[in-house]
């Protein structure tokens, strides 16, 4: 099979036989073999009932109901899990993305040898307010800078493609589906490329993702990504680290503190209560943090080694 689109959705029953009806006419326009994979997160209204007619038509849809929301996320995860083609391509069930470029992105990882193909939404701006495409530029610079991948506009696109060995070896869970190009990365698949795309305003209904809280997550989880990726294994190296920085400007403390003292002793001169000084309550402070954060890095360190993910390895090729 050429091609699996994978479209999760939440709540669009008005966009979904468009969406299929375009998706099909490109399809047979260049002859790919092809299926449709929707995947229904805990929609509340007809979705699922438009999705069972369509498979009743046209035996290249299939479709996966999630029984509540759980977001986008694990819904690409399933559909991932599910898709057959040699491409994989994901879009939006909103007839934001159009399925026109579907030639082209399978072109590019079929004889250009991209692993993965972004869309890139030019003017994305049509009909998004403007509290959401700043945050959009903010985001996108940080996750570039974070990701390591420069060639990136707009990691946040819903259409995309992929060779399928990439699906099939990334990990897509909570709401990391914006940072998929960064996974692939993680996973070894570095022919990352950007198409610009054409891209329209939202025809019905509602965006599912609004608000500025959607972007103080969205770095949380890039701080998350980013550190998983880089002391995932050996979270000992950075706690342990801290803790022996704190620890020793504590020890430190306690030398100026106690040394202060001792002199005034020695010469016997008046000497004012330590408690008085205020690195008694520095070395107070980190002492109890670095012990702390050396506790922290030990648990890390227990809880990574007993991961079933601790000797998980992307093997490229295996005789
Ligand atoms: N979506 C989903 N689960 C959710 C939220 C959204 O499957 O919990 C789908 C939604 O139906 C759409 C896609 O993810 O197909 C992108 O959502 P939306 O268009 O609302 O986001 P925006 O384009 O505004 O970023
Ligand atoms: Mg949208």
């Amino acid at each position: 099979m050429d091609i699996s689109v994978v479209v999760p959705l939440f709540n669009e029953e008005e966009s979904l036989r468009e969406l299929h009806a375009w998706i099909k006419r490109v399809m047979d326009e260049n002859s790919f073999t092809y299926e449709v994979i929707f995947v229904d997160d805990g929609s509340t209204d007809a979705s699922w009932k438009v999705l069972c007619d369509l498979q009743k038509e046209f035996s290249e849809v299939h479709a996966i109901r999630f029984r509540r929301n759980y977001g986008k996320s694990p819904a690409l995860y399933c559909g991932f899990a599910k898709a057959e083609g040699e491409v994989v391509i994901t879009m939006d069930a909103d007839l934001q993305d159009s399925p026109d470029e579907i030639p082209e992105l399978r072109r590019m990882i079929v004889e250009d040898g991209y692993d993965l193909v972004s869309g890139y939404k030019m003017n994305r701006s049509k009909g998004d307010p403007l509290s959401k495409t700043i945050p959009t530029k903010l985001f996108n610079a940080t996750a570039r800078k974070v990701s390591g991948i420069k060639n990136l506009h707009d990691f946040n696109c819903g259409l995309k493609a992929y060779r399928k060995i990439v699906v099939k070896n990334i990990e897509v869970f909570g709401e990391m589906h914006r940072y998929i190009p960064y996974l692939a990365k993680e996973a070894g698949f570095s022919r990352i490329g950007e198409k610009m795309v054409h891209h329209q305003a939202r025809k019905h209904g509602k965006s599912k993702f609004m608000g500025w809280n959607r972007f103080v997550n969205g770095y949380l989880d890039l701080l998350t990504l980013w550190f998983l990726s880089t002391f995932g294994k050996k979270p000992m190296h950075v706690f342990g680290f801290l803790g022996t920085l704190m620890f020793l400007i504590g020890f430190v403390s306690v030398l100026v503190v106690g040394g202060t003292k001792l002199v005034c002793i020695c010469r016997d001169i008046p000497h004012p209560l330590v408690t008085s000084s205020p690195y008694f309550y520095i070395a107070l402070t980190m002492m109890i943090l670095g012990t702390q954060l050396f506790v922290a890095g030990f648990l890390g360190d227990l809880v990574s080694r007993n991961s079933k993910d601790r000797n998980k390895y992307h093997i490229a090729e295996e005789f």
